[in-house]
């Protein structure tokens, strides 16, 4: 069975679902981390791996294309290979990803490739073990890099993920570029958002426009042309990755936005800005017929807002709403 295809009230196309499979994280990253530390959803709260694919499927035969794993910490809920498999046999799924802080990535990097897993984001803001320590109160930076290594050798599409923060100095951000230069990896710089989290730092925004002057100065860029991609993206020249830069503050890609977003605890949001949110999880345990949760995406769907309008410098830091999101 197909459902009319997902398009918000703004003409853009909807077929990207983000599903956070946990609130729970093993890093404290600065950034993210809740002044009241993380919440933990008791068991009964989260989605089972049977509803979150029966919302995914729902989704894809709504014209959904891709799928992202992500938490919290997606790879400390327990059997999430299996619901990589599970997810990966999807009808009309075109590409499965998960984001990971990489700490049991180098175990798991093998098991997750072979469940049909296709691309892997690892986010690692810092080259230097002991900024690295710093910026997630992990003192593992060694064993996130083996995880890369291990998802590059078993043939992961590889992204790191770096948010900018203030601090971070122009050699760092050249041997990130080296990486990208030497590795077949692509390195993603995304700007500090003022999200849940530890709220809104103005001191530790970074516009990412210095630091891709930094990296254009260095390395012979090229740009590419990549399609409803948010990262602007170059290729280095002579080199095998690629570079690619998020600025979610100072240049939004609102306009482009193909997401959807569902929390641990099944909530569906149109937007990581917005507070609003439906509760799906009422319906797939009420006995909601799949054709009332179609109906139920594209409610939401058309709730989506034009964009999360806030732009840098930010005036008015109340704003921002005090949004306990449970979905990165
Ligand atoms: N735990 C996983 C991880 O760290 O990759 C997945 C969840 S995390 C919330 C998803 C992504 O959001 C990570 O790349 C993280 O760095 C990024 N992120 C979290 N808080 C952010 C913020 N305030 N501004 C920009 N990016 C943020
Ligand atoms: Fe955990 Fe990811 Fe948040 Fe860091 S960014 S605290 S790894 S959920």
């Amino acid at each position: 069975m197909s459902f009319t295809r997902l398009t918000d009230s703004f003409g853009r196309p909807i077929d990207y679902l983000r599903i956070s499979v946990t609130d729970r994280c093993n890093f404290r990253c600065i950034y993210c981390l809740p002044p009241e530390g993380f919440a933990s959803l008791g068991r009964d709260d989260l989605l089972t791996f049977e509803e979150i694919a029966r919302v995914a499927q729902i989704f894809l035969q709504m014209g959904g294309k891709k799928l992202r794993l992500t938490g919290g910490e997606a790879l400390v809920r327990k059997d999430i290979t299996k619901l990589v498999s599970k997810l990966s046999k999807l009808k009309g799924l075109k590409n499965l990803g998960l984001t990971t802080n990489g700490f049991y990535l180098k175990e798991l990097a093998r098991s997750l490739k072979k469940a049909g897993l296709k691309t892997i984001n690892v986010s690692l803001d810092s080259v230097l073990p002991s900024r690295f320590a710093q910026l997630t109160g992990v003192d593992q930076f060694k064993k996130v890099w083996e995880g890369v290594e291990a998802a590059l050798l078993c043939g992961l599409k590889t992204k790191i993920n770096v948010v900018v923060l203030r601090g971070i100095s122009p050699a760092e951000i050249i041997s990130f570029g080296e990486m990208a230069r030497d590795l077949p990896l692509e390195i993603r710089f995304i700007e500090f958002m003022p999200l849940c989290g530890s709220g809104w730092h103005p001191e530790w925004m970074l516009p990412i426009h210095g630091v891709r002057e930094i990296l254009k100065k260095h390395f012979s860029l090229i740009p590419m042309v990549r399609g409803a991609e948010v990262a602007e993206a170059y290729q280095i020249q002579g080199g095998q990755g690629v570079l690619g830069f998020i600025a979610s503050m100072t240049e939004p890609f609102c306009s482009r936005c193909s997401r959807m977003r569902l929390t641990a605890d099944g909530r569906l949001h149109p937007c990581l800005f917005s507070n609003l949110q439906f509760n799906l999880k009422e319906k797939l345990r009420g006995g909601w017929a799949d054709h009332e949760i179609a109906y139920a995406i594209a409610h939401a769907v058309g709730q989506k807002p034009a964009g999360h309008g806030v732009l840098w410098p930010i005036q008015d830091p109340s704003q921002f709403p005090k949004i306990r999101f449970l979905g990165g």
